[in-house]
């Protein structure tokens, strides 16, 4: 510790010795000839300066021994407070000043020492001189520790003020900190009648590198991202002298970026050229080369936003929009993303509302044996006769129910809502087996109490799991992490199955399907629309994706069949169960019961 407040280890070794031979002196004295409990305390106390003193010459912390020491100090003045009676208080001077004066090494030791000499001069003529000589030794000593003891207390203090403030993975600022420096800083720029532009920064795909090498290689990533910005911060600072950038990581990989004092946007879109420029160049980690694209979105204070919230939310829709587009990796905020995230927070607000008032439902879509044309099966689709979503359809409210986390509680209802399904048509038709297919969504795959709501339901409905198929979107699986397969299998051992949706749609490896403990593909509809154009059917995706099942002995269903000649082309190659609105529409309830009483009734009088 003396070390670090700027002394050098040598005088930090002398401080040590100095103090230590006191101690040990007292405490022979004491164990020898006085008090033999305060001896003991102080020799523990030299025992534990001594190994302080032997971690300063090895050059590791001694933070730890110097906490000791000041426990065991505080003990042998609480001992020898007792043992002195009145004249003990003098110890207790520097002990309260050094509190009262927060903890500062140098106001505790100046205030502690004149209060403490100042008392012993008052004392000075009712007291012998050993008396004398022995106070003034021990309370020099005294104000030394609680010196130290103010310089620990402090520096723990500002290092855990560092550490709330402080990124620990990258150094830099963390979204706390960024957040109350922002909110401090754009009312600053306003009064000037400047602005500041707040540019978001998200890597494209980052989990595909955690899920594909691990989060090891993942954080080496960020350092290096968060290297290069500072890089282009220097540079940006050299040129443009006077304005300031600060930087943050928010969380993940979403870093943040403030330069002050702009005046025209043209400032600011060189900087962010070099930023993209910097952070597309490959990343070498360990032995790794990984290329990553960025995405920014920038807002600008005063015309996007006037405080730090707000000016973050638009900068991430504003980097979610440069996201979708791809193209030339940056956008700023505009009226047209204000609109859609306007649009977004009312199917936002539609959707906790149908949720809250029971406005979802379900609609069975049906699924049939390509040769017979039997119904084997249904896809639940969910559907919301609440009129704020009226306008939309489950392939618009379900991604926005994925970003603000309203899933979870769509996904369990669709599931509770189809068992119970299940249950009243056990009840009209004992004999009926058809296997119901629910769509849950990719979110799932990082949902670990997803396993066990499904077992509850299942139990609690009493429904046989191999009744139930999940439906899992196969692009979610393409950066098949881990945690993602552990999911599967978990829902997998409850002995439903599992389907890989909308396949083909994320190049898949081959390799990759023997990993994932799914029973069946479904062919993605556009890969089915494209049947219609003649002449290059052989090469189809959907050739190409049957003979995969085959080979892995794997279901296959196509989805959107809409023609006959998409029919019949299926049946040709083998491909086991369709489904389409060739075939039929989703079914309301009613209407799935009256098609499995007619299909139960043609079964039971196979001639009428
Ligand atoms: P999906 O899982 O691929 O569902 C099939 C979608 O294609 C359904 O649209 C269905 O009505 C439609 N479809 C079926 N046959 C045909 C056809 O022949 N031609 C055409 N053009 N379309 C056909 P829907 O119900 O609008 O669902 C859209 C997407 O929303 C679904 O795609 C699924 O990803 C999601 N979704 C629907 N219901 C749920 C649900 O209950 N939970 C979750 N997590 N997602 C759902
Ligand atoms: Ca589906
Ligand atoms: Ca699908």
């Amino acid at each position: 510790m003396i070390v670090k407040i700027g002394f050098s280890k040598p005088l930090a070794i002398i401080i040590h010795i100095m103090a230590l031979l006191p101690i040990l002196g007292y405490s022979a004295f004491h164990l020898l000839f006085e008090n033999s409990l305060i001896g003991a305390l102080l020799f523990f106390t030299g025992v534990v300066l001594t190994f302080s003193l032997v971690a300063i010459i090895k050059d590791i912390d001694n933070d730890p021994y110097l906490q000791a020491f000041v426990i065991c100090m505080t003990l042998t003045l609480a001992a020898t407070c007792y043992y002195l009676g009145i004249r003990g208080a003098l110890f207790v001077f520097p002990l309260l000043t050094s509190y009262f004066y927060s903890f500062t090494f140098g106001y505790a030791l100046a205030l502690s020492s004149l209060a403490a000499f100042s008392c012993m001069i008052a004392l000075l003529n009712s007291l012998d001189p050993v008396t004398v000589a022995r106070l003034s030794l021990g309370v020099s000593l005294t104000v030394f520790f609680n010196a130290s003891f103010a310089y620990l207390v402090n520096k723990q203090k500002s290092a855990l003020k560092v550490e709330a403030n402080t990124d620990y993975l990258t150094g830099i600022s963390n979204r706390q900190s960024f957040n109350s420096w922002l909110d401090e800083e754009i009312p600053k720029s306003l009064r000037k009648h400047r602005f500041l532009a707040l540019l978001y920064v998200d890597l494209n795909d980052f989990k595909r590198v955690n899920d594909n090498y691990g989060h090891a290689v993942g954080d080496k990533v960020l350092i290096q991202a968060s290297e290069r910005l500072l890089k282009c911060i220097q540079a940006n600072s050299s040129l443009n002298q006077g304005k300031e950038i600060k930087i943050a990581r928010l969380a993940g990989d979403e870093f943040t970026l403030v330069l002050t004092h702009v005046e025209k946007e043209e400032e600011i879109e060189s900087f962010v050229q070099n930023i993209l420029h910097e952070l597309s160049q490959s990343y070498s980690v360990e032995n790794l080369v990984i290329h990553i694209g960025v995405s920014i979105g920038i807002a600008l204070s005063g015309q996007h936003g006037n405080c730090a919230e707000e000016l973050l939310i638009n900068a991430d829709a504003a980097m979610y929009r440069a996201k979708k587009a791809g193209k030339k990796g940056y956008q700023f905020f505009n009226s047209d993303i204000y609109q859609e995230m306007f649009i977004s927070k009312e199917i936002e607000r539609g959707i906790q509302n149908a949720l809250n008032n029971n406005n979802f439902y379900i609609v069975f879509m049906p699924i049939y044996q390509t040769n017979t044309l039997d119904m084997v099966g249904v896809e639940t689709l969910i559907r919301c006769d609440s009129p704020r979503l009226k306008d939309y359809g489950p392939d618009k409210f379900i991604p926005i129910a994925e970003r603000c986390g309203l899933i979870y509680d769509i996904d369990l209802f669709v599931i509770e809502a189809t068992f119970k399904k299940i249950v009243e048509l056990k009840e009209l038709n004992p004999d009926m087996d058809l296997l119901f297919c629910i769509n849950l969504s990719a979110k799932e795959l990082q949902n670990k109490e997803i396993g066990e709501s499904i077992r509850y339901l299942l139990k609690k409905y009493n429904i046989t799991p191999s009744s139930i198929e999940f439906e899992i979107t196969e692009t979610s699986l393409v950066a098949s992490s881990e945690e993602n397969i552990n999911i599967l299998s978990q829902l997998k051992e409850l002995g439903v199955r599992l389907s890989l949706d909308d396949f083909g749609t994320g190049y898949t490896a081959f390799s990759q399907l023997a990993d994932f403990p799914v029973d069946t593909l479904k062919i993605d509809r556009s890969f089915v629309a494209k049947l219609n154009q003649q002449g290059n059917e052989k090469l189809s995706m959907v050739n190409v994706i049957t003979m995969l099942a085959n080979l892995y002995e794997l279901d296959i269903v196509a989805e959107g069949v809409e023609t006959e000649e998409q029919l019949n082309y299926l049946k040709a190659i083998g491909c086991h169960y369709v489904q389409g609105y060739y075939l039929s529409h989703p079914h309301t309830w009613d209407a799935l019961i009256t098609s499995t009483a007619a299909k139960i009734s043609t079964e039971a009088h196979p001639h009428s």
